[in-house]
């Protein structure tokens, strides 16, 4: 049990903005009240919000395990010391860098605050690597999201125009996975770069000889998703990821999935604008999102200093590849999908990497409904989820942003709404919404986001200060599952967090012909295939 008491709570999912309040903890989860004789955590003059929900990073895969084997200069230059845990005892130092090791991985979020993390793209051969990794991350409950955008057996589906088939084979594989949710990376275009095709340029092109298109997948996907009634709808990497004029891909994929419940991540590598060379195109793309309740987004920032490309998108890799010379690598994961990965680094005095910088700000300021642009820098993609703070700092305070927008090299920001003094300064409810209430939202986690009686007892406890990057880097408290796990700014604790994972119905008319393509194609067998169940019970889909 414990009292959190007079802090200032920030919960607006229940429609708290502010007030000062008690709040009470029993048994891991929020309770409306306690006996007077409850400890008390003295939270007077500081802000208390649900515990961070982080909607989309890659933190714990096999692809995560190339991109560290891939730099090991970027773990030399950041040593990462055994935080002191509760009782004398060391915790485990893993390595850093953009991509730290699992226990780093959940030490870092947990001491920013965080205290749910997704990862956004697992083939589900290697969900069993996954589930392994996700173990051996403290602090934070962990769920992923199975890529299908490219599957072999999925595509046969959509080319034979099977729609049932596909909903059976999608709840199927996300049990045998035990994953959370539909992910679609450039629908086609992984599984053309296997081929002479090398990608899909736009969501008509077929793949192939075949009926296959981008279209196809992502409606047929979308369907699946909500008439199975999965917490999360589609997560949907777009077509021509970071290409100039992409916003054409961009809002075509939207029109066509218009009225269909999707989420479309890191939305700032889909967003520039046509006609020619690199501009910015964000303008257009957050006013169709703002008009079209059904769509959630998370906006993929760009943040200046090193990050590390890892996607399942292989010619966007193969392009980075060829335009940086960095190390490369790029895998074929047999009938599934891709991976790829090339380290990068954005420079405030590259013209290019300002524009995406200001194009990711630009659909945070110009967005109408914070529940539904929800912060994320694809970590390690666009910058390391260690920069949460500063890009909190970014949206929270005008001054420090204009001062970073004198610095930022302006050869491609012509016509950028940023240049036009964006004046809009979050408020500390936006960011509890942005980052927490928001993400629990759209991925259909009701006890999560919000510190209302039954939630998860995750909560952020934050010292005000002028300077939120700060603020925002350096929680005084944060509780996990009812567990004090920072205390006065230190690691003392770090528990073992719980799997998100949901285990939809399907028809078992599915499986022979589902047996036999594994038969003829897979070099594992079907009856290998499923992992065995996380402990944590499924998150319930509804009923259709
Ligand atoms: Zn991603």
């Amino acid at each position: 049990m414990l009292r959190i008491r007079g802090g200032a709570v920030h919960d607006p999912a229940n429609g708290v903005d502010g007030a000062v309040r008690d709040l009470c903890i029993a048994d891991g989860r929020i309770v409306d009240q306690l006996p007077a004789s409850a400890p008390v955590l003295d939270a007077r003059g500081m802000v208390v919000m649900p515990g961070g929900v982080d909607i989309h990073s890659h933190v714990a895969s096999s692809s995560c395990n190339h991109a560290r084997r891939l730099l090991p200069e970027q773990r030399a230059a950041d040593e990462v010391a055994a935080p002191m845990l509760t009782g004398g005892h060391r915790g485990r130092s893993g390595t850093g860098g953009t991509v730290p090791t699992t226990f780093t991985t959940g030490y870092r979020y947990a001491g920013l605050g965080y205290t749910t993390v997704f990862d956004a793209a697992i083939a589900p051969l290697t969900a069993r690597h996954t589930h392994h990794e996700m173990d051996d991350t403290p602090c934070v409950d962990a769920g992923f999201f199975v890529l299908m955008g490219n599957d072999e057996y999925l595509l046969r589906q959509v080319d034979a125009g099977e729609r049932d088939r596909a909903r059976d084979y999608v709840a199927w594989l996300l049990g045998a996975t035990g994953g959370y949710a539909v992910k679609i990376v450039n629908p086609g275009g992984v599984e053309a770069w296997k081929t002479p095709q090398r990608n899909l340029n736009g969501i008509d092109e077929p793949l192939g000889s075949s009926r296959v298109t981008a279209r196809g997948i992502v409606e047929m996907l979308a369907d699946a998703a909500n008439t199975l009634g999965l917490p999360h709808p589609i997560h949907l990497h777009c077509n021509n990821l970071g290409l100039p004029g992409n916003v054409a891909t961009t809002l075509e994929t939207m029109r066509a999935l218009d009225g269909r419940r999707s989420h479309f991540t890191h939305l700032q590598f889909h967003s520039y604008g046509t006609g020619g060379g690199w501009k910015s195109g964000a303008r257009e793309v957050i006013e169709w999102v703002n008009a079209h309740p059904e769509l959630s987004v998370d906006v993929g920032q760009v943040m200046f200093g090193p990050a590390t490309t890892v996607t399942a998108d292989g010619p966007v890799e193969y392009l980075l590849y060829k335009s940086s010379g960095r190390k490369w690598v790029n895998i074929d994961i047999e009938l599934e999908t891709g991976c790829g990965i090339v380290p990068l680094e954005y420079k405030e005095k590259a013209s290019v990497s300002a524009l995406q910088w200001a194009v990711g700000l630009e659909l945070f300021l110009l967005s109408a409904d914070p529940w539904r642009v929800l912060l994320s820098t694809d970590h390690p993609n666009g910058g390391s989820f260690m920069a949460y703070p500063h890009l909190i700092q970014l949206l929270m305070d005008r001054t420090v942003r204009d001062e970073a927008l004198k610095r930022v090299n302006p050869a491609l920001l012509a016509g950028s709404a940023l240049l036009d003094g964006l004046s809009r300064e979050y408020t500390l409810n936006e960011i509890a919404i942005i980052t927490r209430a928001g993400p629990a939202r759209v991925l259909g986690l009701a006890s999560k986001g919000h510190l209302g009686a039954g939630a998860d007892a995750d909560v952020t406890i934050h010292a005000q200060q002028d300077d939120k990057a700060a603020m925002f880097a350096t929680p005084r408290y944060v509780i996990k599952g009812g567990e004090v796990v920072v205390e006065e700014g230190q690691l003392r604790r770090a528990p073992r967090g719980q799997r998100l994972h949901v285990q939809p119905g399907f028809d078992q008319a599915l499986m022979p012909d589902l047996t036999a393509f594994f038969d003829k194609y897979s070099t594992v067998p079907l009856s290998r295939y499923p992992v065995s169940a996380p402990a944590t019970p499924p998150t319930p889909v509804r009923q259709p």
